[in-house]
């Protein structure tokens, strides 16, 4: 009986899983198996939002599996020896799996690869993750883009093949290694986000998160989508992160939603909706083709940056308790939930990068530990793009007053009142800047400026002016 195994990293889903499919195409039986190594991730092993939640989306990928009779095998690493013993214990030919693209993963899979065929194993690598392959393009000067429209258009003049179907049912080899059972594997660290609470990984919940938002949110995505207050987004963004859906998935259903009022075409929230899916495809491009950005700056007149050094104005920002109750409201939504909107995260990098001029890198290790939809590609781009290091990059002028943003995104305050809680009784008007409101409505309110709300860690407008100075020398320095 021919069989081959299929190695199952950040892909955990059967419908639309290119190895799994292929495998079963080819080969009769099919052992799918995870390894457990986080040594091999190097310095980008999983934080620990992504660890719990990686627990328990195994765990639900296991179940799936079992339901259509096959068995998950978790291998104990290093990769290569794992994979190596288990193909040859259960008489594999192939080993099979999705490619990864973040540059230490890679290596690993091209290492486990060369390992594998001299042992006489056949591999086969399959694109699972992405629309279009970050090799796929480039500018016509042969280099790879670094403004998002053009390769945004090229991406979608490439188009992208139809989702796979989930296999109806796995045959597991006769023999199996024993592997590790999943409650034998580190349970999630104790401070990691309250993830049953809020979410649920795994497909099947992967599965209801896109029916939510394709029947209830998407006809307003396009005006909805920057408002915190709102659940106007698909937080579908950890289910991408662990593979729980595919893009292909995602943007075929987009793609279907069409609206008529003379001439049909595909909705314009569906088209924005799609738009952030190839952001997406954006970053792993960046990433793929500059591996050395999650530690550097993209444009290297930011090597030289003249970042501060403040512990304490650190503390306060990652805590929640700057004092600018927008960037409160989101670190704390962070710290509890695992996921914070985008709006929020491009302010809160902003008051990091620009008004406290801490390293862009030290707040990306932040996010990488507490966000359950921690992505290296995503969280390098975002990060570099709001730091104005990177590929088409906000313009070192835009620097967010996090009032006025904070009144134009969240104008009743619902999203601070329900974060930082000591803010609950502000009136509207006040509650993005309380630290200028009358004494008489902070009595009313019950706040004490420094005493249960902090005082802003910084004056905006004269921390405004310090980063206009440095962030011009290093463009005039470019130049
Ligand atoms: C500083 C910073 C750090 C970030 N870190 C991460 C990260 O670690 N992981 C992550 O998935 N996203 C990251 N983002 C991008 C974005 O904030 C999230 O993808 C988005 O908030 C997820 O919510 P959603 O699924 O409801 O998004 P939706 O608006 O429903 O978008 C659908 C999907 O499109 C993709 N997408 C949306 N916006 C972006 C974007 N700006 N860049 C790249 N892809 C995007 C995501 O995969 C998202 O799930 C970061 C952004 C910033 C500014």
């Amino acid at each position: 009986m021919r069989t081959a195994v299929v190695w199952m990293r950040n892909d955990l889903r059967l419908a639309d899983n290119p190895a799994l499919f292929s495998a079963m195409q080819s080969h009769e039986a099919v052992a799918p198996v995870v390894v457990w190594s986080p040594e091999e991730a190097g310095a980008w092993a999983l934080g620990r939002a992504s660890r719990a939640w990686r627990a328990r989306s195994l765990a639900a990928i296991a179940e799936s599996i079992r339901a259509i009779g096959g068995t998950l095998t978790i291998l104990s690493g290093p990769a290569a020896e794992a994979l190596i013993g288990c193909a040859l214990l259960i008489g594999a030919d192939t080993v099979v799996w999705n490619r990864r693209y973040e540059p230490t993963l890679a290596a690993v899979d091209e290492n486990v690869k060369r390992r594998l065929e001299s042992a006489g194993i056949a591999v086969r690598v399959l694109p699972g993750s992405l629309l279009v392959e970050p090799d796929a393009l480039t500018t016509q000067s042969g280099s790879p883009y670094k403004v998002f429209t053009p390769f945004y258009n090229a991406a979608l003049r490439t188009g992208h093949d139809l989702p796979l179907p989930s296999p109806e049912h796995i045959l597991s080899p006769a023999t199996l290694p024993s592997g590790i059972p999943l409650s034998a594997l580190p349970s999630s660290p104790a401070d990691a986000p309250d993830i049953d609470r809020f979410w649920t990984p795994g497909e099947r919940g992967a599965e209801a998160t896109a029916e939510r938002f394709f029947s209830d949110i998407v006809d307003d995505y396009e005006r909805s989508r920057e408002r915190p207050d709102t659940d106007g987004t698909s937080r579908l963004s950890p289910h991408l992160a662990f593979g729980e859906i595919s893009p292909r998935t995602l943007k075929s259903r987009a793609d279907e939603i069409v609206r008529c009022n003379g001439e049909c075409h595909v909705s314009e929230d569906a088209v924005a909706f799609t738009r952030q899916l190839y952001w997406r495809e954006f970053a792993y491009h960046l990433l793929h083709h500059y591996p050395h950005t999650p530690e550097l700056p993209l444009r290297r007149g930011f090597d030289v940056f003249p970042w501060s050094r403040d512990p304490d104005c650190m503390d306060a920002w990652r805590s929640g308790i700057t004092g600018f109750p927008i960037v409160d409201a989101g670190m704390r939504q962070m710290l509890a939930t695992g996921w914070m909107h985008n709006r929020v995260r491009m302010l809160v990098a902003s008051l990091l990068t620009k008004d406290l001029l801490l390293p862009w890198t030290d707040g990306s290790r932040w996010f990488w530990e507490r966000l359950v939809d921690a992505d290296l590609a995503n969280n390098t781009f975002g990060w570099q793009w709001v730091a104005g290091s990177g590929a088409d990059a906000a313009p070192y002028f835009r620097i967010f007053n996090p009032v006025i943003q904070g009144e134009r995104f969240d104008p009743e305050g619902a999203y601070v009142k329900r974060w930082v809680p000591e803010l609950e009784a502000m009136p509207a008007s006040w509650i993005h800047r309380p630290w200028s409101a009358p004494s008489g409505v902070l009595a009313a309110a019950g706040v004490r400026l420094g005493r249960t709300y902090p005082r802003p860690v910084v004056d905006h407008a004269a921390a405004r002016l310090r980063a206009l100075a440095v962030y011009g020398s290093i463009r005039d320095a470019e130049r």
